[in-house]
Order: C-alpha cells, then structure tokens, then sequence
C-alpha cells in the first residue's frame, strides 16, 4: 500500500514500508478516490447481465472497491450506462445524472450506449449516450465481457490518478451548469437545440412574408 503511494524519489527503507509513505496530496486524495467508485444500480438493457455478473462472485467487482452499488444517484460516483438508450428513458437518465454529487464519472458500456450499436437510427434509439452526457469510458463489445467492464473501470481508475485538486472542475470558482433534461414529445427535443430552432423558425416566418 506505500510503496503505491510513495512519490517518486523518496526511497524508504525496507524494513519501513507497508508502515511510511511521502507523498503528495493529489496522489493520496485520487488513492482514496479510485478505490471507492461506488456505481449506481441501474441497467438499460441486455448489457446490465454482463454488469450484473461483474458484480458478483467470479468476477468480483469489490476488488476494486466498487462493490457498494448504490441505489440512489445522491450516494452514486460512477454511472454506468448499460444498455440500449431508448429517446423514452433518456430525460431519466440526465435526471439521474444531474442528481449525482460531484466528483461524478459516466461510462458507456457497449455498443449501445456509445453509439446506437445494432439499433442506430432506430426511431426509438439515442444514437450514443455521449449526446447527452460527459462520457469518461467507452467499452466496446455487445455485450462487453465481465473482463471488458473490468478494464475500463481500471481505465477510469487510472484517469482518477491522474487529475489534481487544483484543477477538477467540482473545485473551481463558477457553479457547474446542470445538463438541460431533454423534452418528450413527437419526438425528443434537447433544449440546447432551442437557439436554432429559433433561427429556422424566423426564417420560416420571413420565407412566409416574402410569399405573401
Ligand atoms: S450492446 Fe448489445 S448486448 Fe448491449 S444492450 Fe446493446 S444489443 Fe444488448
């Protein structure tokens, strides 16, 4: 365990590690961090088996810290987006998202949620949760192995070691923006569209009166 969180260029003797370590404070915040990535307990579509199966027995996500699967987005670090977004559950999923506490990391997993995957373009299908939400990892596959889930945790885990208290966004100055939740209607609408759905509309309206 110290010899993981000794800094570089600090050689501690032998006979004093696993007791001292010197290091910095990033490394030690982004240690404690890594190791208890609780995920949110939800799952879209076929692709939550694999997920589900990750957290049990043979696979055993508590290796890594992560076997508090919570419930509630309110205790939640980790989303992971499981399967098949269909236009119906995505104002639910941004919902969620928003709901979550900073620091707060999203994971595709499987082709679905990175990209529409067999059903892209579908009339029902958001093609790729990043549409929507920040994504960190994606992880290929359909469905991705238990394996597959692993690394890109571990891939994660190594993004959270590399950030630094001085610069993540959840400790700078200015409010962070929650994401506007898309609109059900004959069909989803995002309201970061509204700007230019404003413009086609008045040019509509000037096509109109040069008609006239
Ligand atoms: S990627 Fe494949 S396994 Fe995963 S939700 Fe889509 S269809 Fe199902």
């Amino acid at each position: 365990m110290s010899e993981e969180l000794n800094a570089k260029g600090y050689e501690i003797p032998p006979e004093m590690r696993n007791m001292v370590a010197v290091t910095t404070l990033d490394k030690l915040y982004n240690w404690g961090r890594r190791y208890s990535a609780w995920p949110m307990m939800f799952g879209l579509a076929c692709c939550a088996i694999e997920m589900i199966a990750t957290a049990a027995s043979r696979f055993d996500l508590s290796r890594f810290g992560m076997e508090i699967m919570r419930p509630s987005p309110r205790q939640a670090d980790v989303m992971l987006v499981s399967g098949t977004v269909t236009k119906k559950m995505v104002p639910q999923i941004v919902r969620l998202y928003n709901q979550m506490p900073e620091p707060k990391y999203v994971i595709a997993m499987g082709a679905c949620a990175s990209g529409g995957g067999p059903f892209k373009e579908g009339y029902n299908v958001v093609s790729g949760i990043d549409k929507f939400l920040p994504v960190d990892v994606y992880i290929p596959g359909c469905p991705p192995t238990p394996q597959a889930l692993l690394y890109g945790l571990m891939k994660l885990q190594e993004m959270m070691e590399k950030q630094s208290i001085k610069t993540v966004r959840w400790y700078q100055k200015e409010d962070l923006p929650a994401i506007p939740v898309p609109i059900l209607g004959p069909d989803l609408i995002d309201p970061r569209d509204f700007p230019e759905f404003q413009v086609k509309l008045a040019q509509a309206a000037d096509q109109a009166q040069v008609e006239e």
